[in-house]
């Protein structure tokens, strides 16, 4: 990769990526709070030219009226939720070069926990903030969980090997309901382990990969029998597809604790 990735911790549990070339020169992705992305700046010189935001909420938007002003650059958002703070409104197929990097990055539409929430795709990188997380998913508080389960069908359709870079650090205990959803899915034990002993460290748990998502997450993983199973005991009554898994599991894990 041409590109470094890090995950810049803010709020409780927020993650601000930022992605730098080896000129020094960096975006950043969802900033919810400006602080940390100019520390960053800061101590590793680095020279921001555009600030990328994947959907309206203030924890991942915050911060990028005040990045863009500080550092004369533009940001890049949904066009679906273009706000003020949005310079430049993006929608599906969209393609979007990184002023001074040469980075390139097409847009997708993948509404559900926001009705315009877009991701970023490019160089093996996947941004999509709060609709694919590790071993989870968002909540859809502006769309269906039919839309929502599309929406990470299609990220679960780009190429494995993509990086995933969710906007927060929910990876344990979203393991934990992994592993009740399947009891026998020896990925989602190993993994856990993994990522207890990187939080114990004090670690990131992320980015995580397509390939290793389609392994654990369950949200991912509601055509197989397997789950729709453990879906159908929970409900009490058999399960029709994959959409109706899904409706189901994510109901679930809002009382899942
Ligand atoms: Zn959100």
């Amino acid at each position: 990769m041409d590109f470094q990735l890090t995950a810049l911790p803010a709020f409780a549990d927020n993650y601000i990526w930022l992605l730098t070339d080896a000129s020094g020169n960096a975006a950043v992705v969802d900033p919810g709070d400006a602080k940390p992305v100019e520390q960053a700046l800061a101590a590793r010189r680095l020279k921001l030219c555009a600030v990328l935001v994947t959907h309206h909420h203030a924890d991942h938007m915050g911060g990028a009226p005040a990045l863009a002003a500080h550092h004369g650059c533009q940001v890049y958002g949904p066009a679906r939720e273009a706000t003020e703070a949005v310079h430049v409104p993006l929608a599906e197929g969209a393609g979007l070069e990184l002023p001074g990097m040469g980075a390139r990055f097409r847009v997708l539409d993948i509404p559900g926990h926001t009705a315009g929430h877009i991701a970023f795709q490019g160089h093996g990188i996947l941004f999509c903030g709060d609709t694919l997380f590790s071993a989870g998913c968002g909540h859809p508080f502006e769309g269906t969980p039919a839309q929502m389960y599309g929406s990470l069908a299609r990220l679960a359709a780009l190429p494995a090997s993509n990086l995933v870079c969710c906007g927060h650090e929910y990876t344990v205990k979203n393991l934990r309901f992994a592993a009740t959803v399947e009891p026998d899915n020896a990925a989602v034990r190993g993994y856990a382990a993994e990522c207890e002993a990187k939080r114990a460290r004090g670690e990131p748990t992320l980015p995580s990969s397509l390939e290793l998502e389609k392994a654990v997450n369950p949200f991912l993983r509601c055509e197989l029998p397997s789950v729709m199973q453990t879906a159908a005991r929970h409900a009490g009554r058999p399960m029709q597809d994959a959409v109706d898994t899904f409706t189901v599991i994510r109901k679930w894990k809002d009382g899942f604790s």
